[in-house]
């Protein structure tokens, strides 16, 4: 309606300025300054020729008028089509806004009732019982305590979403091994755990990039390596420069995951649902979600090959920064 209004104005005010100037050019013209003689033969004629220009003018007024009435009229119909079209575009980003909120809201209230529903049953269960004995209260408090860790990783997991969506870190040069070294250390238990070595090959390169943010890339990857890898296998991570870019990938010899899934993983609380990724391991779907995020926003991308049961290569492209002179 205000797109409608505006236009609306516009046209009317310049058919009330064309009519009013129009009208004044036909007035002029309907009384014409000759000298026809004072009184004699002319007189009839003069004044029948004054008669025809009135009319003549007043017939151009009522045609322009109705010219313009049209005018505006087509103008309402298709500045409405116009407006309503203006509308819709202006409004699409909003909705589309609105309709992921709502979606990850839903989402995350979904992954958080699981949790939630499982402690409170056993709690439930176990009030009931009339004998409760010590070792079952132990085992009870010891399952309490492990979905309390999980509704904790959750909420953390989708507040690191949103403040990655939110968070704008600024870009430094880097020198790209001490990241990745440093990220390694915190995942090293993991793969120990495993019995998976983890083998990294960084030449000596700085990229453009935020600390925090590309650790925490590389950790999410390096992570999801180590969780669908089997026990003793290897997981490769090295880097090399592209043109004006450098690629970090992160290489595993896991389970793999299908090509028509590929471009599914990095959805939020996206999981693929084949026996060995989502029974045997734990996870929200919530990780590449955040990598891809954090990417996004800082200017690197972020890509997947894979082939089932050979394993999977995550690329990390960052913009290559200028090596310090010595
Ligand atoms: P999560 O690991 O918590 O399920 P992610 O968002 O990190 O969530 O990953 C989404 C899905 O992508 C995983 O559930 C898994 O099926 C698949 N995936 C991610 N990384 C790998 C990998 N290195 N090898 C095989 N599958 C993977």
């Amino acid at each position: 309606m205000t797109y409608l209004a505006i236009i609306m104005t516009l046209t009317l005010a310049f058919s009330v300025v064309i009519y009013f100037l129009a009208s004044a050019q036909f007035d002029r013209q309907a009384h014409p300054r000759f000298d026809y003689g004072r009184d004699g033969e002319y007189s009839i004629l003069r004044q029948q020729f004054e008669d025809l220009l009135r009319e003549r003018s007043s017939q151009a007024k009522t045609d322009l008028l109705i010219t313009l009435a049209l005018l505006n009229g087509g103008v309402l119909l298709l500045g409405a089509w116009f407006s309503y079209f203006l509308a819709r575009k202006t409004l699409e980003p909003i909705e589309e806004a609105m309709d992921a909120q709502s979606q990850f809201v839903s989402d995350a209230s979904h992954e958080l009732r699981t949790p939630l529903t499982a402690l409170q049953t056993t709690n439930e269960v176990a009030l009931r019982k009339k004998n409760l004995g010590l070792d079952e209260a132990k085992e009870l408090i010891g399952q309490n305590i492990t979905e309390t860790i999980k509704l904790r990783e959750l909420t953390n997991a989708l507040l690191g979403l949103v403040q990655e969506e939110h968070g704008d870190a600024p870009n430094t040069r880097l020198d790209l091994r001490n990241v990745v070294n440093d990220t390694l250390q915190t995942v090293i238990p993991l793969a120990q755990a495993k019995s998976i070595l983890v083998e990294d090959e960084i030449p000596e390169v700085y990229v453009f990039a935020n600390a925090n943010s590309l650790s925490q890339v590389i950790r999410i990857l390096l992570e999801n390596a180590i969780k669908y890898s089997s026990e003793s296998s290897t997981v490769h991570v090295n880097a090399h420069s592209d043109g004006e870019n450098v690629l970090l990938q992160v290489a595993d010899e896991g389970i793999g995951i299908a090509a028509d899934e590929l471009d599914k993983i990095f959805r939020r609380f996206y999981r693929v649902d084949t026996s060995r990724s989502k029974q045997d391991t734990h996870g929200y779907g919530l990780g590449l979600a955040i990598a891809k995020t954090i990417c996004d926003r800082q200017g690197m991308s972020l890509s997947v090959e894979s082939e089932p049961g050979k394993g999977s290569m995550f690329t990390v492209g960052m913009k290559r920064a200028d090596t310090p002179q010595a």
